[in-house]
């Protein structure tokens, strides 16, 4: 049986030591300030929306969610970017995605500072990432890594394989398992014979968004086996992974809920914080 990644565990320590670092800050008479921006009615933004604001109220953090209505044009979403990278109050600027199909993501996320960029989507952190240099990693991937560490996963020399190629999962997820010294191979919707790498991985990332994608036969025995996947099926939320079956193969393996997305609030709270003791320098 696999040992279980568990992000609830996890993200309750790492909130702990966070919880600490805003009191520094407090001491200093440093506020930490989060800003969400949430454009529309998409159920799903709600639900992380309101996450991400609980998060913040555990730490002590301001947090501040604006919600604007499903026609809002580019402009105005771009004047209160502008406005909000002003704000002294506000340390992290976050556009949740996706946005409504009229609105250019791209666009609006170049908007923010690269220090606010607590999402770590901005082009300038993204090519930080690509190059080697400190930015702000992006929140899911950064948080995978923690998740690995924390459970003691040897990675150094290991092959990783990654299912998905987003700019917010799958590419960045890749560099930073590189970084580590693993092998990586990078899988997408063309790859041929996906079961043929997913077998030879010692690491296996799941960023698809289907249900039930990853099954046994696809895993090397005593692999470490990362579900990112958020699905809905009748209701319940279940990631990539066929988790039951996999749990008796794999070495390691994250439930969902309670396993990436634990640890990407926890590390959107990180990055906050962390821009905070930036501008506290
Ligand atoms: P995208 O839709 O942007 O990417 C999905 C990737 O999966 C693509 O690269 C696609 O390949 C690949 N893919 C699709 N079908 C297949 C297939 N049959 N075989 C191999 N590869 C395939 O999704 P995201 O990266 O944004 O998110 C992935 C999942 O993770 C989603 O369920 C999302 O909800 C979840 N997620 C969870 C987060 C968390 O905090 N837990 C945060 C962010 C995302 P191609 O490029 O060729 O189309």
């Amino acid at each position: 049986m696999a040992v279980l990644m568990d992000g609830r565990i996890m993200a309750a320590q790492l909130m702990e030591g966070l919880k600490e670092r805003v009191n520094v800050l407090k001491e200093k008479g440093v506020g930490v300030g989060l800003a969400v921006i949430l454009v529309g009615e998409d159920p799903a933004s709600q639900v992380y929306v309101r996450n991400k604001g609980k998060a913040c109220e555990e730490l002590g953090i301001h947090s501040e969610t604006i919600r604007l209505p499903e026609e809002t044009s580019q402009q105005a979403l771009e004047a209160l970017i502008d406005q909000l990278n002003q704000d002294d109050r506000i340390d992290g600027i976050l556009v949740q995605l996706p946005l409504p199909r009229h609105l250019n993501e791209a666009q609006a996320l170049r908007k923010i500072i690269p220090e606010k960029d607590v999402d770590g989507f901005h082009i300038e952190n993204a090519g930080k990432l690509f190059t080697g240099q400190q930015g702000v990693v992006a929140c899911t991937p950064k948080g995978i890594m923690h998740m690995l560490k924390e459970a003691k996963v040897p990675l150094s020399g290991r092959h990783a394989v990654v299912i998905g190629r987003s700019n917010i999962v799958g590419k960045p997820i890749a560099m930073l398992l590189l970084d580590e010294n693993c092998t990586v191979t990078i899988c997408h919707s063309r790859t041929q014979d996906l079961p043929g790498h997913t077998r030879q991985a010692d690491i296996l990332v799941a960023a698809v968004g289907r249900a039930g994608f990853v099954t046994a036969d696809m895993v090397k025995p005593g692999a470490a086996v990362v579900d990112v996947g958020i699905n809905r099926v009748n209701g319940k939320v279940v990631g990539d992974v066929d988790f039951e079956a996999v749990e008796k193969v794999a070495g390691y393996i994250s439930p969902v809920p309670g396993g990436v997305g634990k640890m990407t609030i926890g590390m959107l709270m990180e990055n906050t914080i962390e821009a905070a003791e930036r501008k506290a320098k």
